[in-house]
């Protein structure tokens, strides 16, 4: 059994435990597991198809009840960029791909404006891949239960720079509360297997239609991400 799927199975156990006790659920843990050495190394068999099957069969959150389509992620198979975004909306529950709204058209405007896009250079992906209903922000446990399938494509991919988009992503990735103003701007390593991706964090694509005053900061934080490729 490789280290995921203990993963899923001591959070479940932990759920339970967590009702028969005080009924609250507690936060959730992470347990260092190993692979078992009998099974085949997850990133000798593993595919980003293989994790796209698995994520459109997927029922390990109560996010499989309501969606119409798993949204795996796509793009660059060897990304420069791999931009990390919240979770499906409507248009993505409806269409089964990352980004393609209103929110995601703006997205695929400002990558090209730094030269990046889905179809050469980028990977596009979400920290969940079922919509959460109503677009409300995944929960806490919902983010942990899909956070295999994101660290394998990351594992798979390895890509050059990460661009994070939004709150739920930067708390989600760089394991923090701190608000998204502050976290921006700046770069962070991000471990992936031993290898260390520099990551940036910005504003959402949603938040800048809903906002012009960050239109700016996410601006220069493009800026700041094409300087770095460029060196
Ligand atoms: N918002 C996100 O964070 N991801 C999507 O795929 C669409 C909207």
């Amino acid at each position: 059994m490789v280290a995921a799927e203990k993963q899923k199975i001591a959070n479940f156990l932990d759920i339970v435990d967590d009702f028969l006790g005080s009924g609250y659920r507690s936060e959730p843990k992470e347990y260092n597991f190993d692979d078992d050495s009998s099974a085949p190394s997850q990133s000798a068999a593993d595919s980003l198809e293989q994790i796209a099957k698995e994520i459109k069969l997927c029922r390990s959150c109560p996010l499989c009840e309501k969606r119409l389509n798993a949204a795996p992620g796509e793009g660059a198979k060897q990304p420069l960029v791999m931009v990390i975004g919240e979770g499906p909306g409507e248009d993505e529950d409806k269409q089964g791909r990352p980004f393609v709204g209103k929110a995601g058209q703006l997205l695929d405007k400002m990558l090209d404006s730094i030269g990046l896009s889905r179809d050469v250079n980028c990977f596009i992906a979400n920290v969940v891949k079922c919509r959460p209903p109503g677009n409300r922000d995944p929960f806490p446990e919902e983010t942990q239960s899909c956070s295999h399938f994101l660290n394998r494509q990351i594992t798979l991919l390895r890509p050059k720079f990460i661009l994070i988009a939004g709150r739920i992503a930067a708390h989600t990735l760089l394991k923090t509360n701190e608000p998204i103003g502050r976290l921006r701007g700046k770069f962070f390593d991000i471990d992936s297997g031993g290898l260390k991706i520099p990551a940036i964090a910005t504003y959402h694509p949603a938040a800048l239609l809903r906002n012009d005053d960050y239109k700016r900061p996410a601006w220069e934080d493009l800026k700041l991400l094409k300087s770095k490729i460029d060196n």
